[in-house]
């Protein structure tokens, strides 16, 4: 199936529930053919929400008035080894964007903890040159998160009013700095509802074909978060709706049979139950999304950087992919050491 804005068009604005049903078979087919029916799982943990960026859909934004914090190395361990008790393996350490309260030290010393605790280590953390990339892969990190939310560059400039996210082009040739880093897996997306839909697919996959041919190695992953409401952010979305949610994941996975796509807790619990057979392999599970957010802070408290939908711990998870016959994973991947890249 050929990359094309037609193409993409054309299949979200049909309607019929013959071409639903055919797109899903299809992904359902590839997708077993491909992964098996195994869902990995993994956790977000929010190491700071201090932000020098301005993006108007976001609550940690700079000119929001939230209470800002960030962990110390001993909040660290208290947060990671909560997750590590309850199975999590695989974990996704964020902040918002400065360089100045979370520079390069704080994510290595981030990172130098979380090896006490889990195999595999990711982050989503603002945009870095290479070396400093390779920095944090040799301190023990082996995943890179780092989503466009809209290649239109108009629309772009429109929502990411200033700090590090305004520079697009810094933002695009990150996975790829990323990549020639070293770094093992690389998740790349849209935030849908920023922007026209299909334009934005198109770019997203051709950036990701040109990252397949050039860092073939790498194991790629991606997600279409929608964006929600957040509290005391006034923002004017466009609704997504279930059926052209679904016939995006089908159509990635019929693109891409061989790209992870990641699941996270912003949609509902019925749904996410519901459209894993099409496509999914990876999802969040336990998931909060404020610093401090599992042992430190009461929930009333938070100020979440969005909210989730779907709140089920690890357990009522694991117990509902077993249920519908899918085997979870907590991991697949053992460090031994992280080499420097050449
Ligand atoms: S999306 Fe990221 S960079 Fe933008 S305001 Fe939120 S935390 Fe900061």
């Amino acid at each position: 199936m050929t990359i094309s804005p037609d193409h993409i068009r054309r299949v979200l604005q049909d309607e019929r529930p013959a071409t639903l049903e055919a797109l899903a078979r299809e992904a359902k087919e590839l997708t077993e053919r491909q992964f098996g029916r195994t869902i990995a799982l993994y956790a977000p943990l929010y190491l700071s929400n201090f932000c020098s960026s301005h993006c108007t859909y976001c609550g940690f934004h700079s000119k929001n008035r939230i209470t800002r914090f960030k962990l110390t190395p001993e909040q660290m361990h208290r947060e990671m080894a909560f997750l590590a008790r309850q199975g999590i393996e695989n974990v996704l350490l964020l902040t918002g964007e400065s360089y100045k309260v979370t520079p390069l030290s704080y994510l290595k010393e981030a990172v130098g903890v979380a090896r006490d605790y889990f195999p595999s280590i990711a982050l989503e953390v603002h945009p870095m040159d290479e070396e400093d990339y390779r920095a944090l892969f040799e301190a023990g990190a082996d995943g890179i998160t780092v989503y466009q939310e809209t290649y239109d560059r108009q629309r772009y400039t429109e929502v990411h009013l200033s700090g590090i996210k305004a520079d697009y082009n810094f933002r695009y040739r990150a996975p790829a700095r990323a990549a020639a880093a070293g770094m093992r897996t690389i998740a790349m997306g849209i935030l849908l509802g920023l922007a026209d839909i299909t334009e934005d697919l198109c770019a997203l996959y051709s950036h990701l074909r040109a990252m397949e041919k050039t860092y073939p190695g790498v194991e790629y992953s991606l997600s279409f978060p929608r964006l929600q409401p957040i509290k005391d952010v006034d923002f004017i979305r466009a609704n997504v709706d279930d059926a052209t949610f679904v016939k995006i994941i089908c159509l990635t996975r019929i693109l891409f049979p061989r790209v992870g796509i990641n699941l996270s807790t912003r949609e509902t619990p019925a749904l996410r139950d519901r459209i894993l057979e099409f496509g999914i392999t990876r999802m969040s599970a336990g998931s909060n999304t404020a610093v401090g957010g599992y042992t430190l802070i009461d929930r009333d408290r938070q100020d979440p950087q969005f909210d989730i939908e779907d709140g089920r711990g690890v357990d009522d998870v694991v117990a509902m992919l077993k249920a519908r016959n899918f085997d979870p994973v907590f991991t697949d991947w053992r460090r031994i050491q992280n080499e420097p890249a050449r």
